[in-house]
């Protein structure tokens, strides 16, 4: 193994590995890891707080510099407060749009149905909520006692082998894809070069796509989904004021058209 992959590595263990992309780096952690060995500062991980850019100024012998703020208070470990997405179940329509963004598979349900998050395995990320086309995800305090740095390893490194095989399930589902693509760009040349290094993560292999014929239909299916999107709100925004049984019914065929589209 050559020495910047090695180094790279090093540095993606020092990170939260939430993928939550607050550093820049879209496709989370690994990237930026790789940029920090290209010379980008190595204080912007926000999810990890002073503790973190201090490890790596540590480790890469740089100077030390003022974390990235987060917009959560900071714990007694000096890290931002960690927070849990919950889905406030009764107002899911079970489009399953947020299945595919959560890099860590945190998300459970099947289209149609009611979406349930798995809270043990939620980093906080947010990743889920932009995507949500009822709003119906919540941020709240993770009331769990601050892990300790064993469990914190632990828990990077179970993340890290999750994300690694979001990788690789979306990358063959980006072949046959029915539901909805949320985070279809994942770099997975860099993932799977890196798998093959890596002993404790799932391999990726990329997957050949024949992308002109996929991206003319999520063009069209992303305008009717954007139609439909409208047309609710609108609705939405008139029974907010007033009940309306007429406006009630179309809301609800409009939301099945949603879920059908995105199912
Ligand atoms: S956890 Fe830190 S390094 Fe990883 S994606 Fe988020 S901000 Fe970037
Ligand atoms: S459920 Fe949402 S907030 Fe939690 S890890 Fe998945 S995408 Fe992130
Ligand atoms: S994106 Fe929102 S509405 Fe769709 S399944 Fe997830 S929580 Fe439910």
């Amino acid at each position: 193994m050559n020495s910047q992959i090695a180094l790279i590595q090093n540095i993606d263990a020092l990170l939260p590995q939430t993928q939550c992309g607050l550093c820049g780096h879209r496709d989370g952690c690994l990237p930026y890891a790789k940029s920090i060995v290209a010379g980008e500062d190595a204080n912007k991980c926000v999810p990890g707080g002073q503790p973190v850019a201090d490890a790596l100024a540590d480790l890469l012998a740089r100077p030390k510099l003022k974390a990235e703020e987060s917009v959560w208070p900071i714990q007694s470990d000096g890290r931002p407060q960690r927070m849990k997405a919950i889905i406030r179940e009764d107002e899911c329509i079970g489009c399953a749009k947020c299945i595919s963004a959560c890099p860590v598979d945190a998300i459970i349900g099947s289209g149609k149905l009611m979406h349930s998050i798995l809270t043990d395995l939620c980093t906080g990320c947010e990743l889920c909520i932009p995507p949500c086309p009822v709003d119906c995800i919540d941020l709240v305090e993770d009331t769990k006692e601050i892990p300790t740095e064993i469990i914190r390893i632990q828990e990077q490194n179970d993340l890290r082998q999750r994300y690694y095989s979001h990788i690789q399930r979306e990358e063959k589902r980006s072949i046959h894809r029915k539901g909805p693509i949320v985070r279809a760009e994942i770099d997975t040349e860099l993932f799977a070069q890196f798998s093959a290094h890596t002993s404790n993560v799932p391999e990726i292999k990329r997957i050949e796509k024949a992308k002109p014929t996929v991206i003319q239909q999520d063009a069209k299916t992303t305008i009717e989904l954007a139609k439909l999107r409208t047309q609710i709100k609108k609705l939405e925004k008139q029974l907010s004021v007033r009940e309306d049984a007429n406006k009630r019914t179309q809301l609800d065929e409009l939301n099945k058209q949603l879920t059908a589209l995105g199912a």
